[in-house]
């Protein structure tokens, strides 16, 4: 019977958890033995009772007899290399392990001779729909953006007729229309407010429009950038240029910009330049969802929102772990469609083979799979 544990999330800051009352449910009635340290959930809203209704047994936080028990670790980020290292050789880790340029955790899994799964890796194919936790997390980054926008400035986003007269509706721009850039849309269009689109893959143009959003076109030219699997390659430099060129007259009008252009695995495009911030209107608020991949917009700072001549530069890297209860319940429920199709007759098998498997098992029984990802320079 596999042995599942959720320990309490040690990460700054964290305030998510790997399973809920309803996944520990499921993993039970599924044959596994669910262990959880307690008060793991209780950042997010979940108490030690609901899972052990649930069926989950608790043990204290850093339980070594649970660490060297376990064949799975649940977790929302990757525990320290020192508490890794206190599972049993073969186990697996399962979660946003932030794989990229990651040596210290190739060594960790190494060394502890652990197996371990990145969600960031998932391959972006239907069947992994259920278990994309990059998604279920951005969906909620995206809706969140837009609502601390929407606090921090000095206007309504609806078009109001009043007896003091009509209101002209906010004009928000959104850099980036994958997931989370796409959540920001459909939210901002429902308070109300016109919204324009940049983004360099012309497939989202579709998406953006049904959304009532504008798209603004990318830049003509001729080294434009390539897409793989569904997400962006890198731009050029003069692509970037032209393209910040061609936003900065929008921004100039813009009442709120919502950056979430990324690229996995590389530095965050630069779109906003301190130009371009120079000729936004004071008031105006800036939401940079990529700070912590080096920002769409200068200046931004991670966790802090800064004051640049009347505009609102907010650095947005950990807006999930502002919603936690939903963001835990996606993230569980995510962990629970991945693992489900390797639970079978009582046992936990990978099939190393399986694609879905396959990209995102970085290393199985310390063996690294992906040194691609994981090793400095090389992605
Ligand atoms: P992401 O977070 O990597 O990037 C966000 C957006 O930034 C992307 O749309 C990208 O094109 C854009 N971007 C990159 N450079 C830019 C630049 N210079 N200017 C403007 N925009 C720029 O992407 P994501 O949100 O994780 O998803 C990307 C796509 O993958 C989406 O279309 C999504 O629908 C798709 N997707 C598919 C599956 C699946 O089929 N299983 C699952 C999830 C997402």
């Amino acid at each position: 019977m596999p042995i599942l544990l959720n320990p309490v999330e040690t990460a700054a800051g964290e305030t998510r958890v790997a399973a809920s009352p309803e996944t520990v449910k499921k993993f039970t009635a599924l044959g596994c033995r669910v262990v959880l340290e307690r008060g793991a959930g209780q950042p997010s809203g979940y108490l030690d009772q609901a899972y052990a209704e649930a069926g989950a047994e608790l043990v204290t936080r850093g339980d070594s007899s649970a660490w060297t028990q376990a064949d799975v670790l649940l977790c929302v980020q990757s525990p320290s290399t020192q508490a890794l290292s206190q599972l049993r050789r073969g186990a697996l880790v399962v979660g946003l392990l932030a794989p990229y340029a990651n040596a210290e955790l190739a060594a960790g899994l190494q060394q502890a001779g652990l197996s371990a799964m990145a969600l960031e890796l998932l391959p972006r194919i239907s069947r992994a729909q259920s278990a994309d936790a990059l998604s279920s997390q951005a969906n909620i980054a995206g809706y969140k953006s837009v609502l601390l926008a929407s606090a921090a400035l000095d206007r309504y986003f609806p078009m109001l007729m009043t007896a003091a007269g009509t209101v002209q509706p906010a004009r928000v721009v959104i850099l980036g229309a994958g997931v989370a850039g796409l959540q920001a849309v459909a939210t901002a269009r429902r308070l109300g407010a016109v919204v324009y689109v940049s983004d360099i893959r012309p497939a989202v143009k579709e998406q953006v429009e049904s959304l009532g959003a504008r798209f603004i076109d990318p830049p003509e030219m001729e080294d434009k950038p390539a897409e793989s699997g569904g997400y962006a390659k890198q731009a050029s430099d003069a692509f970037l240029a032209a393209q910040r060129q061609q936003l900065s007259d929008q921004l100039a009008e813009a009442d709120v910009a919502i950056c979430t252009a990324q690229v996995p695995g590389r530095r965050a495009p630069r779109l906003i330049s301190e130009d371009m911030l120079d000729r936004m209107r004071p008031g105006a608020v800036v939401v940079d969802l990529a700070v912590a991949q080096g920002g769409n917009c200068a200046d931004t700072v991670a966790s802090k929102t800064v004051d640049r001549n009347g505009v609102k530069l907010i650095g947005a890297n950990d807006l999930p772990c502002t919603v936690p209860n939903h963001a835990s319940a996606m993230y569980a429920r995510n962990l629970l469609a991945l693992l489900q199709p390797t639970l079978k007759d009582g046992q936990l098998t990978l099939d190393s083979e399986d694609e879905l498997i396959a990209g995102c098992l970085i290393s199985q029984d310390g063996t690294i799979r992906r040194g691609d990802v994981l090793t400095p320079g090389a992605n």
